[in-house]
């Protein structure tokens, strides 16, 4: 269904939702193109006049209705996400939380924007910074995080008096659909949030093209993002881009290798490596490198696969065939350059019942001239390097394109403080997997990505400074 001016639409056309844990068909949905994607727009512009006059308090007192609103439904938002994206229901519960999270802390953020007096230059004036609301702004989200990648564009977007047009990844339209629910039933005014779920290059096209809509901000492949910048130049639009990393994750032999260990489990097999701030390039010193593949490889090998819907699975499947074959292309390439796998490596048998299961995969004896060096596998395969020193390993992690995420694991507090410096992305993790959360700022450099979302950062991406001089007559 979609989402327009505060109704909900059904359409002639329609789009199927599978399960990628069956292969089954959950729902065709309703989808509409240009037409639907131009009439949002407009919907979204006439309500900007009003929403961006509301005063902050109450902007973020629907927030907080709807994050209420999203507790109260959290399980089954939760099954949603594990039957259109295949992640386990526990991981699943788990965004549900965060999704939460950024509407609770954008209610808040709503309240603290604040503007400056700047000291003027002559004594007959007086400076100001004001903050206002950009304008009507284009979300374009992807299937990997369904629910949060959508509340953490739209929370921050309506606290700083924006109106939003959204179209979700095809994959998972009904954790979009879900989320809008929640914001209509906490009675959010009509065309302050749309919902166009169709085709990508034609609604992509209206909200680049279109001068009414001020502001894109994008999560998905930096390929895409590449394009909608581009397209976003005629009317010059203020972006954010949150693209494609490709993550080193470094363990130097002074680390605690069980925690080194263990956070590979989180960074590379959760959402079976579906996260742009997966590890893809494991690093281990040479003096601990057999010991450290030794227990990944071990405990990789009891990662339990399966329908994220049951219990105790860690690992659901990936999320369509075509991600299949691109893990299994990865897998053949380093076998071919003289990786050794140590567990796994093949397209799971419970994949003959339908779903797009791969094994939890260890490659040791990686090497740069691997598909899997450069390319994101967006999948459970953990390459394993080595390395000699700090120097050289400063250079072989700085990847020439991405800049995401990375990850470094040493007991040593000047080299953790050394590499917290030189690694040139735009989150680091030193013995921590999870260097995140809603209050911190999630985004990355180079071809990683332009802006930030998370915390007070976040709001920023959705407002404009203006100067006011006023000389005092
Ligand atoms: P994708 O192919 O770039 O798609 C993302 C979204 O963009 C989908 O809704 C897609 O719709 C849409 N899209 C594609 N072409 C478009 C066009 N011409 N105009 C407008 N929209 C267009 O990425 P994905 O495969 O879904 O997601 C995986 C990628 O996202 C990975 O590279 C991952 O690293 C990155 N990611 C980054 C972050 C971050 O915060 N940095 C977070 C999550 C994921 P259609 O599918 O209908 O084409």
């Amino acid at each position: 269904m979609l989402y327009i001016n505060g109704e909900w639409i059904k359409t002639e056309d329609k789009m199927d939702v599978f399960n990628p844990a069956t292969g089954e068909l959950i729902e065709s949905v309703s989808t509409g193109g240009k037409e639907y994607a131009k009439q949002a727009i407009q919907d979204a512009k006439e309500a900007f006049k009003t929403w961006k006059k509301l005063t902050a308090k109450e902007r973020g007192s629907y927030l907080a209705k709807a994050a209420e609103i999203m507790k109260s439904k959290a399980d089954q938002l939760a099954e949603t996400i594990t039957k259109e994206n295949g992640k386990p229901l526990p991981d699943a519960k788990g965004e549900v939380a965060s999704g939460i999270e950024h509407l609770e802390w954008y209610a808040e953020e709503a309240k603290r924007v604040y503007g400056d007096t700047v000291p003027a230059s002559s004594p007959d004036r007086q400076l100001l910074v004001i903050k206002q609301p950009i304008g009507v702004c284009g979300a374009i989200t992807p299937w990997n995080f369904p629910l949060s990648m959508i509340t953490r564009k739209i929370a921050p977007a309506i606290a700083a008096g924006c109106t939003v047009v959204l179209k979700p990844a095809p994959d998972t339209p009904l954790s979009a659909i879900h989320v809008f629910e929640c914001f209509h039933e906490a009675g959010l005014p009509k065309g302050v949030i749309n919902l166009v779920i169709g085709p990508a290059e034609e609604i992509g096209h209206e909200l680049t093209s279109s001068s009414d809509v001020r502001k894109i901000s994008f999560t998905g492949s930096t390929m895409v993002g590449k394009k909608l910048l581009k397209d976003s130049a005629d009317t010059v639009k203020k972006v954010s881009m949150e693209l494609g990393g490709h993550a080193p994750y470094i363990v130097f032999d002074d680390a605690d290798l069980d925690l080194a260990v263990d956070g590979i489990l989180a960074s590379k097999f959760k959402n079976a490596g579906q996260t742009c701030i997966s590890t893809n390039r494991i690093y281990v010193h040479e003096n601990v490198a057999d010991e450290f593949s030794e227990k990944l490889a071990a405990k990789v090998s009891k990662l339990s696969v399966g329908n994220g819907i049951e219990d105790n699975v860690d690992v659901g499947p990936v999320i369509t065939q075509a991600a299949i074959s691109k893990v299994k292309n990865h897998v053949e390439d380093a076998v071919k350059n003289n990786g050794k796998v140590l567990t796994g490596g093949k397209v799971h048998a419970k994949s003959e019942a339908g779903g797009n299961f791969f094994e939890p995969t260890v490659i040791a004896n990686a090497n740069e001239s691997m598909l899997i060096a450069s390319e994101e596998t967006f999948g459970p395969v953990a390459p394993i390097f080595t390395f000699k020193d700090e120097e050289e390993i400063v250079e072989k992690a700085n990847h020439p394109t991405y800049g995401l995420a990375a990850y470094c694991f040493t007991s040593n507090l000047g080299r953790s403080m050394r590499m917290m410096q030189e690694l040139e992305f735009g989150i680091v993790g030193i013995n921590d997997t999870s260097p995140g959360g809603v209050q911190a700022p999630f985004g990355g450099v180079k071809e990683s990505g332009i802006g930030k979302e998370g915390g007070q950062y976040g709001i920023r991406e959705y407002l404009e400074e203006k100067a006011v001089s006023i000389r005092l007559v």
